[in-house]
């Protein structure tokens, strides 16, 4: 039964939505209802919503899901939707600010109209600025919290705080509070220091990366990026192609043909059980055939259907 009743709220100027599907809010297009959903209106509705949610409600965080696998059965509690397409960008004090909510490859675009670089990497990271906080996204030798000058986190109960990279751990794809404990709040803002440079040039080399990608990747079909990690001194795609298992499918999903390290979910047929079926499927093949034990970079949530 739903215990997080509309009478709990009030105030609110967000969208607050029950046993919505999760699907249109992960890039795999695939996965069950959340009891709960709430779009915020801003950073402060956000504060409004969390301070009202009865606290042994649990919250979980989606950017632009595309990092993420939400099982058939859903999540329980409240699932709070970052993506913001409206959120602002700005220059100031030598720093770009953005809102937690902003797409990645805006925030990409955005530096480099103000003649910024080495912010070019995140053109080609299809997540929110809060998920490429929270995973340390990262390509082509960029990483994302190199960049960081302070992030702005709000906590469970609705009040903020400012963090700065020396109050995490961070590695590859991975963050975490500097004692070791996992990261706790909610990303709502970064403030990044990018050098002045040649925007023409920044440009140029967003357009780059971006035919690069389209020349390697499968997006033209639903896909949460690369699956596994790569393992230290080797790709986890030649890994994956050298057991045979390029286009091995299960149910509706299948390993791509293009990229060995992507799962796509061709006609959306999929059931988020198919994917998580293969990708362990995977993880066992090579594991036997080569001794590594791939390790998984994208983020599974939510219940198993009964
Ligand atoms: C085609 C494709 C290519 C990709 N290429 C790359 C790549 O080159 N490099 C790379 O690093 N990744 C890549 N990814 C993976 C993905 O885009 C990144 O991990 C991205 O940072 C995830 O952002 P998101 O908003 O989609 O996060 P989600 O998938 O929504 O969430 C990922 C994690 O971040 C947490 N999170 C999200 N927002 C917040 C927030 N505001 N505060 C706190 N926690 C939050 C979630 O709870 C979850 O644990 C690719 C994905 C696709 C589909």
């Amino acid at each position: 039964m739903n215990m997080i009743e509309p009478r709990h709220f009030s105030g609110l100027r967000g969208t607050l939505r029950y046993e919505a599907s999760l699907a249109p809010h992960t890039t795999w297009r695939a996965g069950g209802p959340a009891d709960v959903t709430y779009l915020p209106a801003d950073r402060d509705d956000l504060a409004v919503f969390l301070r009202q949610l009865p606290i042994f409600e649990p919250v979980t965080v989606l950017g632009l899901g595309s990092n993420t696998l939400v099982r058939d059965g859903g999540v329980r509690g409240a699932v709070v939707l970052m993506h913001n397409p409206g959120g602002a960008l700005a220059v100031a004090d030598g720093l770009v600010y953005v809102d937690a909510g902003v797409a990645c490859p805006k925030l990409a675009r955005f530096a480099a109209r103000h003649d910024c670089t080495g912010a070019e990497f995140l053109a080609g990271v299809p997540g929110t600025v809060g998920g490429a906080l929270a995973m340390n996204a990262g390509c082509y030798g960029g990483e994302t919290w190199p960049h960081v000058a302070k992030a702005e986190i709000v906590r469970r109960d609705g009040t903020f705080g400012i963090r700065t990279p020396s109050d995490y751990a961070i590695g590859y794809r991975s963050v975490k509070r500097a004692d070791g404990r996992e990261a706790d709040g909610i990303f709502t803002a970064a403030w990044f220091r990018f050098p002045a440079g040649d925007g023409d040039a920044a440009r140029a080399r967003i357009c780059e990366l971006l035919a690069r990608r389209i020349a390697t990747q499968p997006l033209e079909l639903p896909n949460a990026g690369s699956v596994f990690r790569n393992p230290p001194g080797d790709y986890a795609a030649r890994l994956i192609e050298s057991c045979g298992l390029k286009g091995f499918a299960i149910g509706g999903a299948k390993v791509s043909e293009k990229h060995a390290n992507f799962v796509v979910n061709p006609g959306r047929r999929a059931r988020a059980a198919d994917i998580e079926e293969l990708i362990e499927h995977v993880q066992r093949v090579v594991a036997q055939q080569t001794g590594v034990r791939l390790e998984r970079e994208v983020r599974i949530i939510g219940e198993r259907l009964g």
